[in-house]
């Protein structure tokens, strides 16, 4: 018999019922040290006390009001991220796959606008994911995503990553934009190097395409930078955010230029929830804390300590671990053993990782962690290989 939930999930057999900081409390009590953060979401870690008190404050005030009328929040948290970001306007979403598809409509009425209508393809990397719509899977492209779920959206071309000629051979007359994360996540923490990153951007402008990057994992102070193509020095026209923006309250972002933004007009677009009271009141807390002097600098150092540490697993355990990548506190293990077999040994030692694509672990924790909390990270997980090592 289905179960009440749809069973779209291979769910662990873990329930939590609280959670402080990196910590998730299950239900017999017992502490788990979350690594994974919900996915890159709880950026600031559980319950944080000042997301807490913003999320209360504004609870006891208004919930919601639409967009019919003008939300304070929602202009001041578009005011901080214009103020900080590449981007002169935003539209507010409560998802990454909503974000993604503002992001694409806007390419599209972009050359609508402009009175070329036949530019509505874009161009997207293998082993990308953008989220679960119809639009989304067939952007990402991967069969993993569209079995089944055919008709697919027309208009979304593939290449393979890091494959220079095939995105050159891609490009055409019809091609309005080029889509890519700039460090894949679920694709198993593929980060663009930074010159290909700025090859791309070169290549947009060369072709007036527009470079739409997807920063709802990598973004938002995950790789110690507020998003990740600053490290690059370039910037997108288009920019997808969400998960750690809302620190665990559903809101997504999409960023534009003015000039990206020429078609979205009033009435072109909309959202019932899409930047409501709650949710920017949290958002604002979440970039007030990034915002701090050495944030991210702190997220940096955290990072080349638990980075270090992990070279130092792989190096320890060679039949479980093969080697280290991404950036920031966006790191994968990719593994000789199943990465399921690795997330698993985890639990056991009470540490909370993601499995992701080409057999990757992800290490996504709260950018808060401690030093501490680190060296009890690397740990358990020295310990989780251990066991498994014992298990062969
Ligand atoms: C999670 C994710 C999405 C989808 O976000 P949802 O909130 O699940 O819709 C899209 N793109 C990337 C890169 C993601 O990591």
């Amino acid at each position: 018999m289905i179960s009440p939930v749809l069973p779209t999930y291979a769910r662990a057999p873990l329930s939590f019922v609280e959670g402080e900081g990196p910590w998730l409390i299950s239900e017999t009590g017992e502490r788990y040290l979350d690594m994974g953060a919900g996915i890159a979401v709880v950026a600031l870690g559980h319950a944080n006390p000042r997301l807490v008190a913003a999320l209360e404050a504004q609870a006891r005030r208004l919930w919601h009001t639409s967009n019919l009328y003008r939300v304070p929040n929602q202009e001041a948290l578009a005011e901080l991220l214009v103020e900080n970001t590449f981007a002169d306007t935003v539209f507010f979403t409560n998802s990454g796959t909503e974000s993604m598809e503002c992001a694409v409509k806007m390419a599209r009425k972009y050359w609508h606008a402009k009175g070329e209508p036949q530019r509505h393809r874009m161009i997207a990397f293998e082993g990308s994911f953008h989220g679960r719509t119809i639009a989304m899977i067939s952007a990402a492209g991967s069969e993993k995503l569209t079995k089944g779920f055919g008709p697919l959206l027309p208009g979304f071309d593939h290449v393979p990553f890091g494959d220079h000629d095939a995105l050159h051979a891609a490009i055409t007359e019809e091609t309005a934009a080029i889509i890519v994360e700039p460090v894949q996540g679920e694709g198993g923490i593929r980060p663009v190097p930074r010159h290909c990153l700025q090859g791309l951007r070169k290549l947009c402008d060369e072709k007036g395409i527009l470079l739409i990057m997807d920063e709802i994992q990598c973004g938002m102070g995950r790789t110690g930078k507020l998003f990740a193509h600053e490290w690059a020095g370039v910037a997108p026209d288009i920019m997808a955010v969400a998960k750690g923006i809302g620190g665990g309250f559903p809101l997504g972002a999409c960023l534009a230029t003015e000039k990206a933004a020429l078609g979205m007009t009033a009435g072109t677009h909309g959202t019932t929830y899409g930047g409501n009271p709650l949710a920017c009141a949290v958002g604002i807390e979440v970039m007030n804390v990034m915002l701090e002097d050495g944030f991210l600098d702190n997220v940096s150092r955290t990072a080349g300590r638990l980075r270090q540490g992990l070279e130092g697993l792989v190096a320890s355990h060679p039949t479980v671990f093969e080697s280290v990548r991404g950036e920031g506190l966006m790191l994968g293990l990719k593994c000789v053993r199943t990465n399921t077999d690795v997330v698993n040994a985890g639990y056991g030692q009470h540490v909370l990782t993601v499995p992701g694509g080409d057999n990757v672990v992800r290490i996504l924790p709260p950018l808060n962690l401690t030093e501490a909390e680190v060296d009890e990270a690397l740990h358990r997980l020295d310990a989780a290989a251990t066991a498994l090592e014992g298990a062969a």
